[in-house]
């Protein structure tokens, strides 16, 4: 039986010949309206509603019927039963292309027609082949539909609103600063203000009469609205544009890559390959999903809401499907047998009495968890997850005392230079009164020190070295490793820990994402899972508080009366989404700022145009208080020890994630002092309110993911959150546990029926499993 996509290829390829062949219909044999009369056409009504009484048009008449089927069938074709979109669909579909090349999923980006350059581009962003291009989701949609009235926009809402300008003006308040405004009549009548700062070339554009469609953030005084204009194209423009006028997808990007560029090529790559659906229909139909061609055109081309939650719900479940396949088919062949180490009771207790605290019960839980696989013959492949702070490196390290007790060598690896440094100072903190001998590798080392270290770990004389996965994996030759701690799993992914489970030594896998355990158990495969769910005793719980921009003084006085007390400050700056060089201007014009404010404080930046040594040598500075106010970009996010700095202040708040925050959050509050974090939000919804809300209420990662979910409504349109696991790109692993079940159910049902994937109908699945193991859009690229 032929698939849906298959169904839609048939039937538009014989209408955009008609089309091209200008509509006398003699394409089709029997004319235009006995195809549609034909099986082909069942899943398609609304393209026989389209197309009815075709032979009795005029030529026009035929063209226009022939173009809306054509829209219709590429990728629309489940508009006409979703549910009414709460607004209408400002046009009726994206330009449809003349019937070019059909190029198969797997061609070279160098195949399509994307401008001077374009391949180049898409390179530079990992994007190889076509179905790298189509399986690069917008990270976010942003709403571009012209709103039909402006009466219930909120201050600092993104709109978009069509209309005619009535009246223009220019202003000059400053010798450097060129305002100009204009005033925009709405169809239903209403007015809106625009405005434009420092953008003389607009200004062409902004003539008495013209038509234009506007997106920018709203100002409200009183009852007037104002917009701060971000995005500008004519009405007539607009009309083929896929980047106004409808739900418009971001994408990841870089300097010199725009949002259009993108977005022409997604809408290129989608005419170009056939989508065909590698999920036969019955399984669709079982678990309610939508075909593929319906999904990747409802990811990238939204027509309504309903679209792009179809898409997301299609897309997502497969992620997840072809990640069970993988776990499941991959597990056949894992080394079982590991290290079998003694483990003793004694040795425990010699480590925990060379600490300065004592364990939580969490913590000797764990590590009695931990302990056991040790002693068995099994390979160990465990994860500890905990909160940030709450004692994963203390229990790590116990483990690598263990493993080094009995004549093997550990490794502990980071996922970034300073962590490995922060890492590598903990590490001698807890083992060198006990006689092991700890080594740091990491790439910002001179070659000669290099080699040394590499020398000394090859002949036995380090016991444990800490240092970058990358360092660690390729050029060292261990001479007896027992056991691989891995700090921060998801940044290295799963296929980076097959590598290391293949050498044998057992691993110890910690990370401070929350994942509820059903979760867990599928993201990580096949790794055991054990939870510090306790923080050390005495620890002040970090006091936060939400302010509105406008006190931002009050907040920085406050930072400073911490300094006068001798502590330290993390400022971190607004993430600028798509643009690192901007990230870096904030960055840079927030420590000028806080220098007039503070005069006695001093003040370093950080950011991430910096190389490893220069991020170091900043932290190292700061750690030993050689300055007071450490301003960064995010950076900092992960794992970073400063136990001396009580306060850190996050400015823009509002753009930040909530896992984010809280991420960020935990790097304070280390010590003992009462620490704070002050988050600094700038124009938002009641909404974001809401959510920001749930920071200051809680400092509980769980608590904090839950609530989160809570927040978002199904019918959202929302971001797309990084889970950290490379072959998930829309999948949250906080919020998916119906989708994992249903994927997993599906996977081991294939699996059990097909465990080789060998039945004719299942063709395309295998080689779509193929080709995403093998594609870097679905790998990490370290
Ligand atoms: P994580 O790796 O989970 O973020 P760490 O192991 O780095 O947490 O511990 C955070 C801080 O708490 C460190 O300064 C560590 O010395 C301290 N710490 C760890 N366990 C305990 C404990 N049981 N009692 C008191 N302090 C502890
Ligand atoms: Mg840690």
């Amino acid at each position: 039986m032929a698939t849906v996509a298959e169904m839609r290829e048939r039937l538009r390829r014989p209408l955009a010949a008609e089309l091209a062949a200008g509509c006398a219909d003699r394409v089709v044999a029997g004319g235009v309206e006995r195809l549609l009369a034909s099986p082909l056409a069942n899943p398609f009504p609304g393209v026989r509603e389209a197309l009815r009484g075709y032979a009795g048009h005029d030529e026009a008449g035929r063209a226009e019927a022939l173009r809306a089927a054509l829209a219709l069938l590429d990728g629309q074709d489940q508009a006409a039963s979703a549910p009414r979109p709460a607004r209408p669909a400002a046009k009726p579909a994206v330009p449809t292309a003349a019937p070019g090349e059909r190029l198969p999923p797997d061609a070279e980006v160098t195949r399509l027609d994307s401008g001077p350059g374009g391949a180049r581009k898409l390179q530079s962003l990992g994007l190889r082949t076509l179905r790298d291009v189509l399986h690069a989701y917008p990270h976010r949609h942003e709403d571009r539909r012209a709103l039909p009235d402006l009466s219930e926009v909120e201050e600092g809402q993104k709109v978009t609103v069509e209309g005619t300008v009535i009246a223009k003006s220019r202003r000059k308040p400053k010798p450097n600063m060129l305002i100009l405004d204009v005033t925009l009549e709405t169809p239903s009548g209403g007015r809106v203000k625009a405005s434009w700062f420092n953008q003389p070339w607009v200004e062409r554009q902004l003539k008495e009469g013209a038509r234009l469609v506007l997106t920018g953030r709203v100002k409200t005084f009183g009852r007037s609205v104002q917009l701060g204009v971000e995005h500008l194209e004519t009405v007539e423009d607009a009309q083929g544009s896929l980047s106004t006028g409808r739900i418009v997808g971001v994408y990841d990007s870089k300097d010199g890559i725009s949002q259009e560029f993108l977005r022409r090529t997604a809408f290129r790559a989608l005419q170009a390959v056939p989508l065909d659906d590698y999920l036969p229909a019955h399984w669709r139909q079982k678990y309610g999903l939508t075909d593929l061609g319906d999904a990747l055109h409802g990811m990238h081309f939204p027509h309504d809401e309903a679209q792009l939650e179809r898409a997301f719900a299609r897309l997502r479940f497969d992620e997840y499907l072809f990640l069970e396949l993988r776990v499941l088919l991959q597990g056949e062949d894992v080394v079982l047998l590991g290290k079998r180490f003694q483990a003793t009771g004694h040795d425990i207790a010699t480590f925990e009495a060379a600490l300065p605290f004592q364990l939580t019960g969490a913590q000797r839980r764990v590590l009695l968890e931990i302990t056991d696989d040790m002693r068995s013959e099994r390979q160990m492949a465990r994860l500890v997850q905990g909160d940030v702070g709450s004692g994963k490196t203390a229990v790590a390290a116990c483990a690598l005392y263990l493993a080094v007790r009995d004549g093997y060598q550990g490794a502990l690896m980071a996922p970034t230079e300073i962590l490995a440094r922060q890492h590598y100072a903990n590490l001698v903190g807890y083992l060198g009164k006990l006689d092991v001998r700890v080594g740091l590798l990491i790439g910002a080392m001179t070659p000669r020190a290099k080699l040394e270290m590499q020398t000394r770990i090859a002949e036995g004389e380090v016991d444990v070295v800490v240092g970058t996965q990358a360092l660690i994996q390729e050029n060292v030759r261990f001479d007896n490793l027992g056991l691989a701690v891995v700090d921060e799993e998801h940044r290295f992914g799963v296929m980076q820990r097959r590598k290391l489970l293949a050498g044998r030594p057992d691993v110890l896998v910690m990370s401070a994402t929350p994942i509820p355990r059903s979760l867990a158990l599928t993201a990580y495969g096949d790794l055991e899972l054990s939870v510090i769910d306790e923080l050390p005793p005495g620890r002040t719980p970090i006091e936060t508080k939400l302010i509105q921009d406008t006190h931002r003084q009050q907040a920085y006085g406050f930072v400073m009366r911490q300094i006068r007390e001798g502590r330290q400050a993390f400022v971190v700056t607004a993430l600028i989404e798509e643009n690192e060089n901007l990230e870096l201007l904030a960055a840079t014009q927030l420590a000028d700022d806080l220098k007039v404010i503070l005069p006695e404080a001093r003040i370093e930046l950080l950011h991430g145009k910096m190389t490893a040594a220069e991020k170091d040598h900043v932290m190292d500075r700061f750690r030993a208080r050689a300055f007071d106010i450490l301003v960064s970009t995010t950076v900092i996010e992960v794992g970073v020890d400063v136990p001396n700095a009580s306060v850190m202040v996050i400015e823009n708040a509002e753009r930040f994630g909530l896992a984010q925050l809280h991420q960020l959050r935990g790097r304070v509050g280390r010590g003992s002092a009462q620490s704070y974090c002050v988050l600094i939000a700038g124009e938002h919804s009641k909404k974001t309110r809401q959510r920001l809300k749930i920071i200051e209420g809680s400092t509980d990662g769980f608590v904090i993911a839950e609530a989160d979910l809570k927040l978002r409504g199904p019918g959202e349109i929302r971001g797309t959150r990084q889970s950290g696991i490379p072959d998930l790109r829309l999948g949250d692993l906080a919020s998916d546990v119906e989708v994992i079940e249903r994927a997993r159910e599906l996977a081991k049902y294939i699996l059990a029926h097909d465990p080789r994937l060998e039945h004719p109908r299942l063709q395309y699945l295998k080689s779509e499993l193929q080709s995403r193991s093998q594609s870097v859009a679905f790998r990490e690229v370290i």
